[in-house]
């Protein structure tokens, strides 16, 4: 493809780009598409000779287009959301353009400093502990998902636990970590692949509110270490998966820093919402963390592939990845005045994934991103109050942020129902839940262009389906 060629098709792809944005609430939200559909239309063999571009685009609409989940429909209320952008796209745009592979500080010098310059912006614009700027001891770095930074976060807490003999000999199995019933399913993941096994993690039951009871998390680091074992990580989070439930932080924190055990704090959602001065109190305690990660990519308009990992002292994070073949060596990191944020990360390569934070926090400016998180929790407020006021509904718990968790009162079946009946029409997609045992529906408003009259028409058509689902379940 010539310079030319890509300039004309590229055109075209961002007509397409805009037009489906424009369009996007005209698809069904959830995917129609049956198992193995999407494939049966796809040739059997790969092309022995080059197609045209204009051919492509075309399968774009023919058969891609029906095995989409839209995402980015404003009545996509499911899950957690997917933000992107206009300045975001452009900016992942020109990263692919540049194609730039940042390993080193010397393997593109603004990939890195770019980097480190936004990371402690995002500290400033957060309101988060100092501690976690770049200019102390501590810093950032941008991985691709939280489940990345919580692995990075343990292997850098279990350096720091074992002073790098793990590194040497393997893994410790008197290494112990704690978490709650409601901690994402990422940590879990992570003592996996460190090798500190399941049997290692500590899964402590929950308060009335689904956070992490403080009181359970020391008696059980105090009879694992009358056991001989060695507790070292703890992941509290700021926004369950399920329910936006806060582990409260402060005596978390304290309990950590008496027994000297690493804390990591995910925020993966609601983390964006410190943006606002009058949210930030979900951040109270997090001077006592040693990492905090939460995801720009969810719910503060960067697209995909978006998480920013910060530790407290980068030592022990470098310490548990750092390896210098010869290959690699170069007198910038001889110097030891420059970041090679290789050392900060799983893999080794990376993209400018930086440029399209600072495209976002550039273009929305501080007040824009601001007004983008009030938004949502505002008609997330709103959509609280119609349930508490409908007879077929009652909040589960009580609205968090911008997710309302709420149940059909005549139990589990009927709200089973109502979920099934609402996502099979098309018109928006809602996913669930379990609270305390109970089937829960989760309304999450966060979608770029959801407005009042979007979340007004979910809450009547779930009020529809919920008539049905009440008679059925009174048969
Ligand atoms: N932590 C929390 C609280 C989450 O809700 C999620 C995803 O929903 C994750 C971690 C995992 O995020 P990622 O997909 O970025 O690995």
């Amino acid at each position: 493809m010539t310079p030319e060629q890509f300039r004309q098709h590229g055109y075209a792809v961002i007509d397409w780009i805009a037009q489906y944005w424009q369009r996007a609430e005209q698809f069904p939200v959830l995917s129609q598409s049956a198992p193995g559909e999407v494939r049966l239309s796809l040739p059997p063999h790969p092309p022995q000779e080059g197609e045209p571009f204009a051919a492509m685009l075309a399968d774009i609409d023919e058969k891609i287009m029906p095995g989409i989940t839209h995402w980015q429909s404003p009545n996509f209320f499911a899950y957690f959301p997917s933000n992107i952008s206009g300045p975001s796209v452009l900016a992942e745009l020109l990263c692919s353009g540049l194609g730039v592979q940042g390993m080193l500080w010397s393997t593109s010098p603004a990939c890195t400093e770019v980097e480190t310059h936004v990371l402690d912006w995002i500290v400033q614009a957060l309101g988060l502990p100092d501690k976690f700027k770049s200019t102390g001891s501590g810093g950032g770095v941008l991985q691709d998902y939280a489940s990345s930074s919580v692995l990075c976060a343990l292997l850098a807490a279990r350096e720091r636990a074992t002073q790098g003999e793990t590194n040497k000999h393997g893994c410790d199995r008197r290494l112990v970590c704690y978490c709650s019933a409601q901690t994402h399913s990422s940590v879990e993941k992570a003592v996996r692949i460190a090798g500190i096994g399941s049997q290692n993690l500590r899964i402590l039951p929950l308060d009335e509110h689904n956070a992490l009871r403080p009181e359970e998390l020391q008696s059980r680091i105090e009879q694992d270490r009358a056991q001989g074992l060695i507790p070292f990580f703890v992941c509290a989070t700021v926004g369950t998966t399920s329910s936006l439930a806060i582990d409260p932080l402060p005596q978390i924190g304290a309990i950590c820093a008496a027994a000297g055990v690493w804390l990591h704090v995910d925020a993966a959602m609601a983390g964006s919402a410190a943006i606002c001065p009058e949210f930030r109190s979900i951040h109270d305690g997090l001077e006592y963390a040693d990492s905090y990660c939460f995801n720009p990519h969810k719910w503060l308009l960067v697209n995909h592939g978006c998480s920013c990992l910060f530790v407290a002292n980068r030592h022990a994070l470098i310490g548990a990845m750092s390896i210098l073949p010869e290959y690699l060596k170069n007198s910038a990191t001889d110097s030891g005045q420059v970041i090679d944020y290789r050392d900060w990360q799983i893999p080794l390569g990376r993209p400018f994934r930086a440029l399209k934070l600072w495209f976002v926090l550039r273009h929305y400016g501080i007040s824009g991103l601001q007004a983008h998180i009030r938004h949502h929790v505002h008609l997330a407020e709103l959509f609280a109050g119609w349930i508490e006021q409908s007879t077929c509904f009652a909040l589960s718990v009580p609205r968090s942020l911008n997710l309302v968790c709420f149940h059909h009162v005549a139990g589990d079946e009927a709200s089973e129902r109502v979920l099934q009946q609402v996502n099979r029409s098309g018109e928006m997609f809602l996913s669930h839940t379990r609270l305390q045992g109970r089937y829960v529906l989760r309304m999450c408003v966060s979608q770029v262009h959801t407005t009042e009259a979007h979340v007004r028409a979910a809450f009547e058509q779930l009020v529809q389906a919920a008539g049905t689902a009440g008679a059925a379940s009174a048969e």
